[in-house]
């Protein structure tokens, strides 16, 4: 890490949700955060107990598709025991004044990633990546056509204890539900608005930047060069389709983001040709990961355009992707009062750290 690197102290405004912002204090002798410490991963291949393992399918509910379609599953589709939304949803009566409150309705489903117990993401071959992300697709497109209440349908995985998974064995959840997410929300509005006043999409522009761009910072002081930003700094990988990038404004120290190169709103249009590159971009990237900060806990989420008619003028304005978050410190008091994120590595040294580690081709 260089001088100046270590002296960034700084609030950056995420360009798409300007009312998020996170603080990057890379300062010298700034105090360590407390660190997630990666709990001894599970490697186990089959585990006698372990309700998602092959052979003991009767301890789930039934699969409702399993891949592929005959013999023995690769990936395999269940609902979730606890759903957080079912089918019949209800209230609990106490709507007044303010208080307002809406049918908790939904499904809930768990996607099998894998028939191996303890394998983790980046271990994955590549063409079962593009069956996985394959099978959200398929999921996603069957909830939304079984209920036209359905406003949004969030594909995600928690991995690792710090990451709120519950049951070790690597798995996916698919949560169909009668809102759009706050977070979703805020994206696809602003971008519209962002399209509406520059015509354009601010996804493409922001990985456009993230290509390009070249800039001088000058030091205030002495007016002289400071720092050059180089070309494609926030690029972590880069496919023929998709790209990998550090966020200029990320949340968590080694977030990253995965979004087509081609504009698209949907991540229910996605071809087998998208998937084939989506998947060796995303074990790229996730065997980075695995490199640069080992054992990663992480969460990641599809982040896609809404159905409904709201949403129905979205389709130049928004730009669907996956947000990978590896948990690596517990927010603290701060963070959780004022909704600052705290990086004590910049994005600039993380990406680049990320860009430069050896993978395994
Ligand atoms: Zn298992
Ligand atoms: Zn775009
Ligand atoms: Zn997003």
């Amino acid at each position: 890490m260089s001088e100046e690197q270590q002296s960034i102290r700084e609030i950056r405004i995420n360009p798409i949700v300007p009312s998020e912002s996170v603080l990057v204090a890379t300062a010298r002798g700034m105090r360590p955060r407390k660190k997630e410490e990666p709990a001894p991963r599970d490697t186990r291949h089959h585990v006698e107990s372990c309700p998602f393992c092959r052979g003991n399918e009767e301890k789930t509910p039934p699969t409702i598709v399993q891949y592929p379609v005959a013999g023995e599953w690769q990936i395999r589709i269940v609902e979730n025991l606890y759903p957080v939304l079912g089918e019949q949803g209800s209230t609990s009566g106490l709507v007044f004044g303010l208080q307002q409150a809406i049918d908790g309705y939904g499904r809930h489903e768990v996607i099998i990633d894998h028939p191996n117990h303890g394998i983790a993401l980046h271990e994955m071959e590549e063409g079962h990546l593009r069956t996985l992300f394959g099978a959200y697709r398929d999921r996603m497109e069957a909830l939304y056509r079984a209920d036209p209440r359905i406003r949004y349908v969030l594909a995600f995985k928690n991995f690792g204890p710090a990451a709120g998974a519950s049951i070790p064995h690597t798995h996916s959840q698919v949560i169909a539900m009668p809102v759009v997410p706050e977070n979703v929300y805020n994206e696809v509005t602003n971008s519209r608005e962002h399209f509406r006043k520059n015509h354009q999409c601010i996804f493409c522009a922001l990985i456009d930047e993230a290509l390009t761009f070249e800039a001088t910072i000058y030091d205030r002081e002495s007016g002289s060069v400071r720092r050059r930003i180089n070309v494609g700094q926030y690029v972590v990988e880069r496919g023929e389709r998709f790209i990998a990038i550090k966020p200029f404004a990320s949340r968590y120290e080694w977030e990253v983001h995965i979004l087509p190169l081609r504009h698209q709103a949907d991540f229910l249009t996605v071809t087998a040709d998208d998937l084939a590159d989506l998947a060796r971009v995303l074990g790229r990237t996730m065997r980075r990961l695995d490199k640069v900060i080992g054992g990663a806990q992480y969460n990641y989420f599809l982040h896609s355009v809404p159905h409904g008619e709201m949403f129905a003028d979205c389709g130049q304005s928004y730009h669907w992707h996956l947000e990978i978050c590896p948990r690596t410190s517990i927010p603290t008091g701060f963070e959780l009062g004022s909704g600052l994120f705290v990086s004590t590595i910049s994005p600039e040294e993380a990406a680049e750290q990320l860009r430069s580690v050896e993978i395994d081709e």
